[in-house]
């Protein structure tokens, strides 16, 4: 009986041997997984049978069709390799490229005009002893009103249309970055200059001029000794940079909840010095920022004695302050990623 096993497995092996010779692509090599190792083999058969078989005789099957099974198996493996190989070779050889091919130049980008003039602000108010601090955008109730002296019935909330969030009935998108100050105030001891910068959101319609979301720069300086002509000074000062010429300015009586007094700062128009253009809408005259002495009770909310220490606010649009400096007639192409539009800067 085991004699005779022994002869099939060597007939069996000398037939392999001639049909693996003869295995040339996956198609026959499956072909000879399932004539050889598959569900109806001789070895699947056998292995099967054992269980039939007498105590004394199954070891000795066991033994001689596991060596039979290793034998196909390292068969198999070699052929799969050898044919794995020559499929890949195949492949490479059909995506070779010819390297004296000159190579496309990828385009180099640049900065968006919206960031070199955040850059260029940032940089004359750094030069007036002012550094850059940051928060979030998603904010609380207390920070974007409460603090800056908007209470619940103020106005000014609606007015500002605000975006709130599903995550809590207080939470919002910051509306302005003045929530920044008043995290600056908190964390900072006085005297200190900052200068914070981000995006904002307000529920606006969107035409040329607006966007439900657009970009703020504020100043805020907290010190001993502060006066309302000290403020005009730093924002003459950066007017003058900003335009790289001298130009008129005037302060107009405004109202803002968290400064006491609030102005709104305009200049005269420097494209035209006054005459009246398109930039100006022929007024002769820009509107430019809002800016005030910090109210007490805007420092009292953040633990800062009033009798001690008083400050000024001033904050503006980037999107203008861009629109003015490059005559950019909509506020919407900042936005749409345009490269006819951003290749011109
Ligand atoms: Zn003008």
């Amino acid at each position: 009986m085991i004699k005779t096993l022994e002869d099939t497995i060597e007939k069996l092996k000398q037939e392999v041997k001639s049909e693996a010779s003869q295995i040339m692509d996956s198609k026959s090599l499956e072909s000879f997984r399932v004539k050889y190792l598959g569900e109806k083999s001789f070895l699947t058969n056998e292995q099967k049978n054992i269980k039939n078989l007498s105590k004394d005789e199954r070891p000795v099957h066991g033994k001689l069709l596991n060596e039979l099974k290793i034998y196909l198996n390292e068969i198999y493996d070699r052929k799969k390799s050898d044919i794995d190989a020559v499929v890949m070779e195949e492949k490479l050889s059909k995506e070779a490229f010819d390297i004296t091919l000159p190579g496309l130049m990828s385009e180099m980008g640049h900065e968006h005009p919206l960031s070199m003039v955040t850059r260029e602000i940032i940089d004359i108010f750094r030069g007036m002893g002012f550094t850059v601090v940051s928060g979030p955008e998603v904010e609380t109730d207390f920070y974007n009103f409460t603090a800056l002296n908007t209470p619940p019935e103020h106005p000014a909330r609606d007015e500002q249309d605000t975006f709130y969030t599903k995550i809590a009935p207080q939470v919002l998108l910051r509306s302005h970055t003045s929530t920044v100050q008043i995290r600056a105030m908190e964390r900072l001891k006085p005297p200190f200059r900052v200068l914070a910068h981000g995006r904002v959101y307000r529920n606006e319609e969107i035409n040329a001029r607006k966007m439900p979301f657009f970009h703020q720069l504020e100043v805020l300086a907290i010190e001993k000794e502060f006066t309302f002509g000290n403020m005009k000074w730093i924002l003459n000062e950066f007017i003058k940079k900003f335009f790289g010429k001298e130009v008129k300015v005037r302060f107009r009586p405004d109202f803002f909840p968290f400064t006491e007094p609030s102005a709104e700062l305009d200049s005269q128009c420097p494209f035209c010095e006054g005459s009246g253009c398109l930039t100006c809408g022929n007024r002769g005259w820009l509107e430019l920022l809002g800016c005030g002495m910090v109210d007490p009770n805007v420092l009292k909310a953040v633990n800062i004695n009033p009798d001690e220490w008083v400050g000024f606010a001033a904050g503006l649009g980037l999107e203008r302050f861009t629109m003015l400096k490059y005559k950019i007639p909509d506020i919407r192409y900042f936005f749409t990623g345009d490269l006819r539009f951003l290749k011109q800067f």
